[in-house]
């Protein structure tokens, strides 16, 4: 493990989730993958351990902390169960740490508090069926009606999508000026006119709530609007910036647990009268996923360090979850090989990191789209 001298807060913050992923997640993986749910009771633990209020301030009930620290807890939960990871990734990360930067007074005091605390969920409504990667050409639409909004839309693969109290949506509203004229809504999902249905069948991330939200009619005062009118694709890019280091502790998460399950598994399998371990092929696979752990571990932690000193991060976010999620795969897929046979079947670990793996790849911007942010930073020219 490279330690590039953690302080003794950051170092007992990561005792801590250690602790709580051996005690709470560990002994329920393959179970709750199977049956794709983790138990809903995970989030009300995470909320008293404080891992929903990091780097959030302690008057709106978070737990403080540093981006580093929140992106070793990441680390943890993605290690023992990324379902989990996800979890806090979208309800702290791009939901409560979103709303902190963006939100109203007003909205902070009514939300926050739930949210770190874990007595709310929230999700990120912002893909929908017809944009994805094309996320500023979205069709949910917001008409002004008085003193309200009235929202009709579909957003899909909406990680917590059927548990959430709240969606911070993203609706074009009439007349908007600025940007695209895309805008920020706080919508509590028991607002009539808002349907919810659960995704099944995910190759991975079973364990998650990922849903489709149907929006027809939705009524929801002024009030809701995050940020200024026609700013909502600049919260929602802020708030990707700052997700996209989540997803990379996360892939750091599962490419060491990937490691730690190759080297354990090379060292009791024998073959040809010796442990798989001594065979120079079997330690080249175990080798490749140890240096992308660190690899992918150092990029991370520069973008926690970028934003803790105040510095831009965007693409440096960017690079290290473009290179961070394809190790994951790297890194799980070697593993399984290290598994044989074994790899295969669910009893083993390194299958459901493969398939947790690859989802990172997909989401909060496709390697494609990475590499069309960092083209555009070095080139000067856009080629979205
Ligand atoms: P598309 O955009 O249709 O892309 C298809 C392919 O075309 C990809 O390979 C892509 O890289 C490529 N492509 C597209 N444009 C370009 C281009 N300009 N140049 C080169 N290649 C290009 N969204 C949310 O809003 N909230 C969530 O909580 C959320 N959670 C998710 C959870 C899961 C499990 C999944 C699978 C998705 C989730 N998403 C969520 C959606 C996710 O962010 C999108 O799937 C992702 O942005 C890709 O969009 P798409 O699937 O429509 O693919």
């Amino acid at each position: 493990m490279v330690d590039l001298g953690l302080s003794e807060e950051q170092a007992a913050v990561r005792r801590l989730a250690r602790e709580f992923v051996d005690r709470e997640i560990a002994p329920h993986v393959i179970a709750w993958d199977r049956a794709e749910e983790v138990d809903r009771a995970i989030v009300k633990k995470l909320g008293e351990v404080g891992f929903l209020g990091l780097t959030i301030d302690e008057e709106y009930g978070g737990s403080g902390g540093d981006h580093l620290a929140y992106c070793l807890v990441t680390e943890e939960l993605g290690r023992g169960d990324s379902s989990v990871r996800g979890i806090v990734s979208v309800s702290l990360g791009l939901v409560a740490k979103t709303l902190a930067a963006w939100g109203s007074e007003e909205q902070k005091r009514r939300w926050l508090p739930g949210l770190t605390s874990g007595e709310y969920l929230g999700c990120f409504g912002l893909t929908e069926p017809g944009t994805g990667s094309d996320a500023g050409n979205l069709a949910t639409r917001a008409v002004r009606d008085g003193d309200d909004y009235v929202i009709d839309g579909t957003k899909m693969f909406i990680t917590n999508g059927t548990w959430a109290d709240v969606v911070l949506l993203f609706a074009r509203s009439t007349d908007a000026p600025g940007h695209k004229g895309v805008s920020a809504f706080l919508v509590p999902t028991d607002t009539p006119g808002l349907t919810r249905r659960t995704l099944h069948g995910k190759l991975g991330l079973r364990g998650q709530a990922t849903a489709e939200l149907v929006l027809e009619g939705v009524r929801v005062p002024a009030s809701a609007m995050v940020g200024e009118e026609g700013k909502g694709f600049s919260v929602a890019m802020s708030a990707l910036a700052k997700g996209r280091m989540s997803v990379a502790a996360g892939c750091v998460g599962i490419a060491q647990a990937a490691l730690d399950a190759a080297v354990r598994y090379a060292g009791e399998r024998e073959q040809f009268g010796k442990p798989i371990a001594g065979h120079q092929l079997v330690q080249e696979l175990i080798s490749d996923i140890a240096v992308d752990v660190d690899a992918a571990r150092l990029l991370t932690w520069r973008v926690a360090d970028l934003i803790d000193r105040g510095l831009p991060f965007a693409v440096e976010s960017s690079k290290a979850k473009l290179f961070a999620s394809e190790a994951a795969v790297r890194a799980a897929n070697n593993a399984l090989q290290v598994f044989g046979g074994y790899g295969y079947i669910d009893e083993y670990p390194a299958g459901k990191l493969l398939r947790d793996a690859r989802v990172m790849t997909l989401y909060e911007g496709t390697s494609q789209i990475q590499k069309l942010v960092i083209g555009r930073a070095l080139t000067g020219v856009s080629a979205f």
